[in-house]
């Protein structure tokens, strides 16, 4: 039997970016701290005026990326949050080649410290418990980290008794914790079923791009699922699809309308009706139970 190079292996899998510029993988979106021309309509944009258009394009519609700190920012009411399970950090439990220095430049290129924030704020006066995945973290994937802070995020607002709200965003399981990884669709799933024991409601909002793992646990799991217009929103990518199934795929195939659609997600709302709409969600469940403000 040859014997495999597991360094060589693993570094094949990994997702590289011109490899996939190559066979036109990567998705038109960029992050709007780098460009100042929107993919959309390649108008040139102001950084200012994203801003203040929720990281919007003002010429096209089109929804850039944004972090997980930005959208808290257009979400929490006055700006405001608490953070919590703050200063986990994943180890290298696989000993993966490069993974320390991937996870160390990742921090600093982002400002953040993982690919999920998990915070308690109010939206439209009412408590609520928020998850925020942030692409920009490495791919927004999914490792120990990501699944127990989601988890124990999860499990508060069933503590509490307060709904929960999460954002999604990610490649999918984050390769280098391997089965860590992988396990944490389980745990995750697990937490939200005891959530749902205690009515609580759990909204998802699926956002650019929402893929992997991801999309096979927690992402599907919300009462109600909510997208930002233009997402994309799979499991594998529509070339593994089409190879597998030998078939073309119709058009808008894996975007949050051709889902809503197709009855996978219930709303596509634009990010600048996404807290009014949320509002009225989280209003509407706590009502029916009888809580106040
Ligand atoms: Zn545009």
């Amino acid at each position: 039997m040859a014997r495999i190079n597991v360094e060589t292996f693993f570094q094949k899998l990994l997702p590289r970016t011109k490899r996939n510029l190559q066979y036109g993988m990567v998705d038109d979106r960029v992050f709007v701290q780098k460009e100042h021309k929107c993919p959309t309509c390649s108008n040139p944009v102001e950084t200012d005026q994203l801003k203040e258009n929720a990281f919007v394009c003002y010429h096209c519609n089109h929804h850039f990326r944004i972090s997980a700190p930005e959208r808290l920012r257009l979400l929490a009411d006055n700006g405001e949050y608490q953070e919590f399970s703050g200063g986990l950090s994943s180890l290298n439990p696989l000993d993966f080649p490069d993974y320390e220095e991937r996870f160390s430049a990742a921090k600093e290129k982002s400002g953040l410290d993982e690919a999920v924030k998990t915070v308690v704020c109010k939206i439209g006066g009412r408590e609520t418990v928020v998850i925020v995945m942030s692409f920009q973290f490495m791919g927004g994937s999914m490792g120990s980290v990501v699944g127990e802070k989601i988890t124990r995020a999860v499990l508060l607002a069933a503590q509490r008794g307060l709904p929960c709200v999460l954002f999604t965003a990610s490649g999918g399981a984050r390769m280098q914790e391997g089965i860590y990884s992988l396990m944490q669709m389980a745990k995750t799933s697990h937490a939200i079923a005891l959530l749902e024991r205690t009515r609580m409601p759990l909204i998802v909002v699926l956002t650019d791009p929402t893929t992997g793992g991801v999309t096979a646990s927690f992402a599907m799991l919300g009462d109600i699922t909510l997208a930002e217009p233009e997402a994309l929103i799979g499991f594998a990518g529509p070339r593994v699809i089409e190879g597998t199934i030998k078939q073309k795929l119709p058009e808008g195939f894996q975007k949050s309308e051709f889902l809503q659609e197709k009855g996978f997600v219930d709303r596509v709302v634009p990010r600048k009706d996404l807290k009014k709409t949320l509002t009225f969600l989280i209003d509407a469940h706590i009502a029916i139970r009888g809580g106040k403000k």
